[in-house]
């Protein structure tokens, strides 16, 4: 009988995948926030980079090689913003999740793309946005359609617990969407108000949100240089064409600085989270969303 029962058990664990069996790599903590709500207790998600960090500039370190190495699925943003992923990708050399294969999957594949604000054959533009605005996982509809891919995703690699990968997107759908109710009701009153960014991170969001986007203030996305002189900037910001700035913890603060003098009752400076950041109050994907909304709803209500 303890055999028999010893053996059961055998059988059992060689045909249950363990406890967080598939390991999930991801650029971003935002595609890892969205791939943990439909992987759940199937998968184990690591991050390479948060918030806190520029995106389109991440040194590859080997311990990312080696988490990649391990990895039965890689989730990045593509569209060139976390294009130092292809090198980490490719020094890895996982058979698994090498481009083209089950196990890479880039989310940028099914998001209807915003163009780039920049000719990208101009001089000195280089990679940053080449193949338009990579920032799409702003806008929550979009953040449904990264959870659709990793969904299709896991249940090729996982067919067996289908069942649960659907459970699972519906329930992270369902609570987007009512969530986005929520939020778009929030901000609507300020809908009319003018705002510059610093970057294009928030052309998604903006447009999400039926908010006005007045353009951003760089030469190149990413350079961090300015594309308007200030005398210029400060007629049209006393002439009401800018209620608010959207800077973000990555921004070259040198450039902060300079608008801080600019900042007055017609132009209120706003610091933003682009991208899930652990110990903050963008901690999930959802919280990232609802924490941008009520901080760019109370600037704006501010500037009025
Ligand atoms: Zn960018």
């Amino acid at each position: 009988m303890r055999y028999s029962n010893l053996f059961l058990a055998c059988l059992f664990a060689l045909s249950t995948p363990a406890f967080g069996a598939i390991r999930i790599v991801t650029s971003t903590g935002d595609l890892a926030d969205i791939a943990k709500s439909v992987g759940q207790n199937h998968v184990t998600v690591t991050r390479l980079t948060d918030g806190r960090q520029d995106p389109h500039e991440v040194e590859a370190r080997p311990s990312m090689v080696n988490k990649v190495r391990q990895a039965g699925l890689v989730v990045v943003v593509g569209m060139e913003l976390d294009g130092w992923m292809d090198s980490i990708v490719r020094t890895a050399a996982n058979p698994r999740v090498l481009p083209g294969k089950l196990g890479y999957l880039d989310a940028s594949v099914e998001i209807k793309k915003l163009p780039s604000r920049v000719n990208p054959n101009a001089p000195g533009v280089g990679d940053i946005h080449k193949s338009g605005n990579p920032h799409y996982w702003l806008d929550p509809m979009n953040g449904l359609i990264i959870a659709d891919e990793v969904r299709d995703r896991l249940v090729k690699i996982d067919p067996e617990n289908k069942a649960d990968y659907d459970r699972n997107y519906e329930a992270f759908s369902q609570s987007i969407r009512s969530e986005m109710v929520r939020w778009r009701a929030s901000i609507a009153e300020v809908k009319d108000l003018p705002v510059l960014s610093f970057h294009s991170s928030w052309d998604y969001f903006l447009r999400a949100f039926d908010l006005r986007n007045a353009g951003t203030v760089e030469v190149y996305p990413g350079m961090g240089s300015l594309g308007v002189d200030l005398a210029t900037l400060k007629s049209k910001i006393n002439r009401g064409d800018y209620s608010v700035l959207i800077y973000e913890p990555s921004q070259a603060q040198a450039n902060v600085q300079l608008f801080k003098h600019l900042e007055s009752t017609r132009l209120k400076l706003t610091p933003l989270i682009p991208s899930v950041m652990d110990g903050s109050p963008a901690n999930t994907y959802k919280n990232l969303i609802g924490h941008n909304v009520s901080a760019l709803k109370a600037s704006l209500e501010s500037a009025r």
